[in-house]
C-alpha cells in the first residue's frame, strides 16, 4: 500500500485486465492529430513520457470515426486500415515505456460541432457555438455512422489499443440524440427517452459484439450538461444503466455542453467540484466510474475517492503541466509537482486556435521532439537578473542541465508579476507555480539573491560566462493631464501595496488586468474559486436536487461589494476580445453580474478633483470617481540591458524585458526554457 496516497495507488481489477493505479489521463485534443505522420511521431513521446511519469490509463485525443465527425478542419478521421500504423506507433511507444500503462483510443463524432460542410445530426439544428447547420440524419446515415464507430473500434484493436471510450456528452453526436432539443424526430430514433437513448446503446451493443470481451470499453456520459433543457437526473441514471448492462467496462462521467454558460474547468472553478455527481452515479451502477475536473494534485484525487465519489480519478490538463505527476505522488514528492493552474491559456486556447497544444507552467508539454533539457558538459557560471516567471523558468532549467546559476531579485520574494495575479479572486492556483520555482530553485541548488536589485556595474565586475536578463515589465503611464493626481493608482498600487480605493471607481484599460482588477475590487466574501457552494450559487447551478441540466430555473446569486465601477477601453470593439478564448466569457459574465459598467469607445481628457474627464462617442462626460486605477499595458524594464550591452559579451535578454507588448506569463516562461536549453 502506498503510504501517501493509498487509494489512488490501489490498482483496479476489471477482471481481464489490471490498471495498475487510478490515475487517468483524461481525454485531450493537442492538434498533433493533424499534423500527419509527424504528428504522430510527436504523439508517440508525448504519451509515452506520460506513461514513464507513472500514469495508470491514458486516453487519447478524439479521433473520427467518419469524414462527416471531425472536430478540427485539417483533422483526419480514423477511417482506414492504412492508417493503423500510425497508431501503432503510439500504442508501441506507451507500452515501450511501461508495459502496465494501458492506452484508449477516444471515438469522437462531432455532430453538429463538425468542422464540415457535410456534417449531420439527428435533426437539422444548429448548436450556438457554430457557423454551421447539421443536416438531418436519414435512417440509412444513422446505420452508417454506428457502424463507423465500430469499424474505428475494431480498428483501435489492431492498433493495439487496451479500448476505446464513445464520448457521450459535451454537444457532439452522440448526445444530441438524446436532448429533446436536439432531436426532434419522431422515428425510433427519437421522441420518448428509450428511443432517444437507442443510438448511444446500439453503438454500445454491437461494439461489444464486434470487439469481444477483453476489450475495455468506457462510455463517457453528461451527467449534468449545465444548460437549461438537459437531462433530467432520472434520465441519467435510466442511461447510464442501460449502457452498463449492454456490456461497458468503465462509465466516465463529464458535467459540460460546450453551449453552456457555467466554467468547469477553469481556474475560477473550484477544485473537484462535480465529483459530487460522479458519486451520487456511482450509487446507482456496479460497474467502476471515473471523475474528473478541477482534480490537479493528488491530494484532491486521493480526496475524492475516499469520499467514495469514483474509483478513478481524471487529470487532463495537469499530465501536461507535469508528466512525472503519479510517479511524484506515489514518492511523496508532491512539492516537486508542477501544478496545472487551469488557465487555459496554452491548452484549451491553443485548441480552439487550431494551434498546437502545449501548456504555459511547461511549454514542452506536445513538443517533447525539440524542447530537451539536455544534461551540460559545459557548465557554465551565468546571472540571471529578475525572478519573474521568464527569470524563474530559466534559472530551474539551466540549473537542472547543470549550469550553476545566481538569480538576483530585487524585491523580497520570487514571482514578478505572478505576486500580483495570485491576489485575484479566482487566481489562487497561481501560489502553486510560485511554490514549484521555490521548490526547484532549492532542489537544483540555484543561488537566491532577494532584496538585491542589480546594477550594471556589479554585472560588469564579475566575469559571467553568460548574463540573462530578466527584469521584466512596469505599468505603461497614459499621457493624460492630470495623471499626478492623488486619486490616481497604477495597477501595482492597487493590488500589490493594497492602497485604499474609493467607492466610485474608473478603470483605465480594458485588458486582462483591468479585468482582474475590477474582480478584485468588487469581490466581497469567499473567493467561489475556493468554496464549492458559494461557486454553485454563483453559477446557478444546484447539484443537490439535480434540476435538468443541474441549472434549469435557478438563478445565480453573486455578492458583490458595495462599489461603482466603469471599466473603459478606447476601442469601440466587445470588451473582453483579448482575454483566453475559453475562460474570457466567464471574467466578463462575472463582471457584467457584479454590475460592472463596461464602456467602450473611450477618449480620456483630463483628471482633476471633480473625477476624470471624457469624451465617450465625442460627447463630453465626467464620470466623478474617487480613485482612477490605471491598467494600461506595460513597458519593457531594459535599461540594465541597453547599458551592458557594450560590456558584456554573452549577454542575453527574456520575457517581458525583451518583449513588453505580447507578453504574458506563458510567453515569459517559454522564452525562459528555451534559452535555458540551448545555453
Ligand atoms: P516580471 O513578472 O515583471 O518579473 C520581473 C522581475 O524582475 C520582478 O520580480 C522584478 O522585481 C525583478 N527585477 C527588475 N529589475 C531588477 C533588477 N535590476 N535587479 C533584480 N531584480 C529586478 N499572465 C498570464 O499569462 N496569465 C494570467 O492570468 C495573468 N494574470 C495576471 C494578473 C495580474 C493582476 C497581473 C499583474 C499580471 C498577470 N499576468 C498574467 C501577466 C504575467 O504575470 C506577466 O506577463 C509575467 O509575470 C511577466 O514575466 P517576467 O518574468 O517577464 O516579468
Ligand atoms: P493588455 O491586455 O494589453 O491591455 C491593456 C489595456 O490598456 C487595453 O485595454 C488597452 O485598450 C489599454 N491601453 C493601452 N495603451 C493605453 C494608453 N496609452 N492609454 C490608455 N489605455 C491604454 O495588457 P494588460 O491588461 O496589462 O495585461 C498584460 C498581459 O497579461 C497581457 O498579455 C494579458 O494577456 C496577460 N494577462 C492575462 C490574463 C488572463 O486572464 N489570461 C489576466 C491578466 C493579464 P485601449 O487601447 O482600447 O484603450
Ligand atoms: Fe493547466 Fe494552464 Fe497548462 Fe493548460 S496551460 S495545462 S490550464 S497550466
Amino acid at each position: 500500500m502506498n503510504k501517501y496516497f493509498p487509494k489512488l495507488f490501489t490498482p483496479l481489477d476489471l477482471g481481464f485486465m489490471t490498471l495498475k493505479n487510478r490515475i487517468l489521463m483524461g481525454s485531450m485534443h493537442t492538434g498533433l492529430e493533424e499534423k500527419g505522420a509527424d504528428g504522430y511521431k510527436r504523439m508517440a513521446a508525448y504519451f509515452a513520457e506520460r506513461a514513464k511519469g507513472g500514469v495508470g490509463l491514458i486516453i487519447t485525443g478524439g479521433n473520427s470515426p467518419s469524414k462527416e465527425g471531425i472536430v478540427g478542419p485539417h483533422e483526419e478521421a480514423f477511417t482506414s486500415e492504412a492508417q493503423i500504423p500510425l497508431h501503432k506507433q503510439v500504442t508501441d511507444a506507451v507500452k515501450a515505456a511501461d508495459k502496465d500503462c494501458k492506452i484508449c483510443l477516444q471515438i469522437l463524432h462531432a455532430g453538429p460541432l463538425a468542422k464540415t460542410e457535410t456534417l449531420m445530426a439527428p435533426s437539422a439544428i444548429k448548436s450556438p457555438i457554430s457557423r454551421l447547420i447539421p443536416h438531418e440524419m436519414t435512417d440509412a446515415d444513422i446505420e452508417r455512422t454506428i457502424s463507423d464507430y465500430i469499424r474505428c473500434a475494431k480498428m483501435a484493436k489492431e492498433a493495439r489499443y487496451d479500448g476505446v471510450e464513445i464520448i457521450g456528452s459535451a454537444g457532439y453526436l452522440v448526445s444530441t440524440f438524446l436532448l429533446e432539443k436536439t432531436n426532434q424526430r419522431t422515428d425510433k430514433w427519437g421522441g420518448s427517452y428509450e428511443n432517444r437513448m437507442r443510438f448511444p446503446i446500439e453503438i454500445v451493443k454491437r461494439m461489444r459484439a464486434a470487439v469481444g470481451e477483453n476489450f475495455l470499453l468506457i462510455f463517457r456520459i453528461a451527467a449534468m450538461e449545465l444548460m437549461d433543457k438537459g437531462s433530467s437526473w432520472e434520465e441519467v441514471v435510466t442511461l447510464a444503466k442501460a449502457i452498463e448492462a449492454e456490456g461497458i467496462n468503465i462509465m466516465s462521467t463529464h458535467f459540460v455542453w460546450h453551449q453552456a454558460q457555467v466554467p468547469t474547468i477553469s481556474t475560477r472553478v473550484p477544485r473537484a467540484a462535480f465529483t459530487q455527481v460522479t458519486g451520487r452515479l456511482k450509487k446507482e451502477l456496479a460497474i467502476p466510474l471515473i471523475t474528473s475536473n478541477r482534480i490537479n494534485m493528488p491530494a484532491v484525487g486521493e480526496e475524492v475517492l475516499e469520499k467514495g465519489h469514483a474509483d478513478i480519478v481524471s487529470m487532463g490538463r495537469p499530465m501536461l503541466a507535469d508528466p512525472e505527476l503519479a510517479n511524484k505522488s506515489k514518492a511523496g514528492k508532491v512539492e516537486e509537482i508542477n501544478t496545472c493552474i487551469a488557465c487555459n491559456q496554452a491548452c484549451l486556447d491553443h485548441a480552439f486556435w487550431g494551434k498546437t497544444v502545449s501548456c504555459l507552467v511547461n511549454p514542452r508539454a506536445c513538443h517533447e521532439t525539440e524542447l530537451n533539457y539536455v544534461p551540460t558538459e559545459n557548465p557554465k557560471q551565468i546571472a540571471v537578473v529578475g525572478a519573474g516567471p521568464a527569470g524563474l523558468a530559466f534559472s530551474i532549467t539551466a540549473a537542472e542541465r547543470g549550469h550553476q546559476v545566481t538569480l538576483f531579485e530585487a524585491s523580497g520574494e520570487i514571482g514578478g508579476h505572478f505576486n500580483m495575479a495570485k491576489r485575484i479572486p479566482g487566481k489562487e492556483e497561481f501560489h502553486e507555480t510560485i511554490r514549484y520555482y521555490k521548490v526547484m530553485l532549492k532542489k537544483h541548488g540555484v543561488q537566491v539573491k532577494l532584496n538585491h536589485r542589480v546594477s550594471t556595474k556589479e554585472l560588469a565586475e564579475k566575469k559571467w560566462d553568460e548574463v540573462v536578463i530578466a527584469t521584466g515589465i512596469k505599468p505603461r503611464v497614459p499621457a493624460i493631464e492630470g495623471i499626478d493626481h492623488p486619486k490616481v493608482l497604477s495597477y501595482e498600487e492597487a493590488i500589490y501595496e493594497q492602497k485604499p480605493v474609493g467607492k466610485k471607481v474608473a478603470i483605465i484599460g480594458a485588458g486582462g488586468i483591468g479585468f482582474d482588477v475590477a474582480e478584485l475590487i468588487m469581490h466581497k466574501g469567499k473567493s467561489a474559486a475556493l468554496d464549492i457552494e458559494v461557486f454553485a450559487k454563483e453559477w446557478g447551478i444546484d447539484f443537490k436536487n439535480h434540476p435538468r441540466g443541474g441549472v434549469a430555473g435557478i438563478e445565480p446569486i453573486i455578492a458583490t461589494a458595495d462599489r461603482e465601477v466603469y471599466l473603459l477601453q478606447r476601442k469601440t470593439t466587445r470588451h473582453g476580445r483579448s482575454l483566453g478564448k475559453t475562460t474570457g466569457w466567464t471574467h466578463k459574465i462575472s463582471l457584467l453580474r457584479k454590475g460592472v459598467k463596461m464602456i467602450g469607445g473611450v477618449q480620456y481628457e483630463k483628471i482633476d478633483d471633480k473625477g476624470l474627464h471624457v469624451r465617450i462617442n465625442d460627447t463630453a462626460e465626467l464620470l466623478d470617481v474617487d480613485t482612477i486605477i490605471i491598467c494600461a499595458g506595460q513597458v519593457s524594464k531594459r535599461t540594465l540591458y541597453d547599458d551592458l550591452q557594450a560590456e558584456i559579451k554573452n549577454l542575453h535578454i527574456i520575457g517581458g524585458a525583451e518583449v513588453a507588448m505580447e507578453i504574458d506569463a506563458k510567453l515569459a516562461i517559454d522564452r525562459g526554457c528555451r534559452l535555458a536549453a540551448e545555453l
